[in-house]
């Protein structure tokens, strides 16, 4: 008996091993195969920006975009940049990738200025890698030049996390950034490191509040509570404050009613590509 069960243990680990081993192997595999079809999504131009509305909520009108990076592989179909991007930091890819996203945006706000939609400023999207290891400033000022754009028309939005984890490097980029003209946002605030010891540090604009507080505001009275506490603490520290993932009439509302700037959501829009936005943006009198 005593051999057969140890026969038996030795089986169960080695099988659980080897399932193990294969659902490793599986995902490494998935991982590796997006990877390398990501190393040519630049190349093969699979890569496009979507843009998402910022209402601001005393004059009812668009006051800007955020872009968001969409990529249509050819071998994975359209995959979501929670999944992406990731891997482009990982891999340092997103250094392509993030000068990508500066060129493209300045140069559709340089189409749409063309056309006639003069202040339209939009958001980018800034990861650790690209605040830390790349020279941002000199990329943006480049870009910026080349498409002749003013800088107060682009925003930078970076997350807590980005801002926390190399505490100097973010504050002297955020200097100069702050004094060459860009508007600088924290980004999905509220959630991770959250710290209030920094707001009044770093030279910021914006508090852009999470889109889980959002969510819960109407429900849950801890959440309403955070909100309206987050916009009252944006406003004695003069920052302006907008609030991410609004689905709902009632939670727009709520924003309104506690004196929130701006909203972004679902209820206003879902991101669009640019092709779309002319027309949205004539037809914002629906907001009214
Ligand atoms: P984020 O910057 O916080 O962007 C907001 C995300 O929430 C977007 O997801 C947007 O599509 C989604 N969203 C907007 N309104 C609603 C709503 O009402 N309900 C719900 N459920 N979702 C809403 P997306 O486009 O999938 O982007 C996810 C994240 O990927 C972004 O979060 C940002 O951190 C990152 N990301 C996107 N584009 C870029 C980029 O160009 N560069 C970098 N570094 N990161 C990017
Ligand atoms: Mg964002
Ligand atoms: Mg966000
Ligand atoms: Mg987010």
């Amino acid at each position: 008996h005593a051999d057969l069960a140890m026969y038996q243990a030795k089986s169960r680990g080695r099988n659980n091993f080897q399932f193990f081993d294969a659902t490793m192997d599986l995902r490494a595999a998935r991982r590796l195969s997006l990877e390398s079809s990501l190393r040519a999504a630049l190349e093969r131009e699979e890569l496009q920006l979507y843009y998402q509305p910022k209402l601001d909520l005393i004059s009812h009108r668009v006051v800007g975009f955020e872009a968001l990076i969409r990529w249509h592989s050819h071998e994975h179909g359209a995959v979501p940049p929670d999944r992406f991007i990731p891997i482009a930091e990982e891999t340092g890819l997103i250094m392509p990738i993030g000068e990508w996203v500066i060129d493209e945006t300045c140069r559709q706000i340089a189409q749409w200025r063309a056309e006639g939609y003069d202040d339209m400023p939009v958001a980018i999207n800034i990861s650790l890698i690209q605040l830390t290891r790349t020279d941002l400033e000199n990329t943006l000022v480049g870009h910026l030049h080349k498409h002749g754009i003013p800088s107060r028309l682009i925003e930078l939005e970076f997350t807590e996390s980005v801002l926390l984890q190399d505490f100097e490097t973010a504050m002297d980029a955020l200097q100069s950034l702050r004094r060459l003209g860009f508007t600088l946002t924290i980004d999905d605030f509220g959630v991770g490191y959250s710290s209030l010891n920094y707001l009044n540090r770093f030279p910021i604009n914006v508090l852009k509040i999470d889109r889980s507080f959002v969510t819960s505001a109407c429900e849950d009275q801890d959440a309403a509570i955070i909100v309206q506490a987050v916009v009252n603490l944006s406003h004695d520290l003069k920052l302006s404050v907008i609030a991410e993932g609004c689905e709902t009439v009632e939670q727009l509302d709520y924003l309104k009613r506690i004196a929130c700037d701006q909203v972004q959501g679902y209820l206003i829009s879902r991101p669009m590509p640019a092709a779309d936005v002319r027309q949205f943006l004539d037809s914002d009198y629906l907001y009214q």
